[in-house]
């Protein structure tokens, strides 16, 4: 896995998040999210009363948790805040269900489009409601691929919408075989069977 930016984070993060809210029928707890951040390759480099920073060579994770909400803000260890990214955890008291969104942190200056799909799981069946193309990065003979699992793939082909990018949201995926690129942000998809 590769994490060079904090879109390659906030993915596999919410992916995470997602398969524990879906495993244990309750939103994670901010020891859950912990555990999540440190096993994706991050180091805790600061805790104070429940707000921890995160760090790995590119990226930092400043996860704050409160009563009604999860954040974990996603910025460059550069500091640069255009591709900075907000993941939100909560309970949508409207729709009952439970959402996992992620967010361009500043919207005015956020460099390109961010097409990721939220995470709505309703809260009383523990079904997943939507189809977020979810999974983690890797890099290949000099090219960076999304990975996803097969069963991800299904859902998205299912839902009809296998040419719009899942991480930029253009509409301009290519495939060949199992593997598409996408014109606009230039990352490729690459599905992984099982
Ligand atoms: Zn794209």
């Amino acid at each position: 896995m590769i994490i060079y930016e904090p879109v390659m984070l906030a993915m596999p993060l919410a992916e995470r998040i997602k398969d524990k809210i879906l495993q244990e029928r309750k939103v994670p707890s901010a020891d859950d999210l912990r555990k999540i951040l440190t096993s994706l390759g991050l180091e805790e480099a600061c805790l104070d009363r429940g707000l921890a920073l995160f760090r790995s060579k590119y990226v930092l994770a400043l996860l704050i948790p409160s009563k009604e909400y999860i954040t974990v803000d996603i910025i460059s260890s550069t500091g640069d805040l255009s591709d900075a990214l907000e993941l939100m955890v909560y309970h949508d008291k409207k729709l009952n269900a439970y959402i996992v969104d992620i967010l361009p942190a500043n919207e005015l200056e956020f460099e390109g489009n961010i097409g990721l799909e939220p995470v709505i799981i309703d809260a009383e069946t523990f079904e997943l409601k939507s189809t977020p193309v979810l999974g983690h990065f890797e890099k290949e003979n000099g090219e960076i691929f999304l990975v996803i699992s097969e069963k991800t793939y299904d859902a998205w082909k299912e839902s009809g919408k296998l040419e719009v990018c899942p991480i930029c949201g253009a509409d301009e995926l290519v495939w060949q075989k199992g593997t598409a690129y996408c014109n606009a942000c230039g990352i490729g998809v690459k599905v992984v069977k099982k």
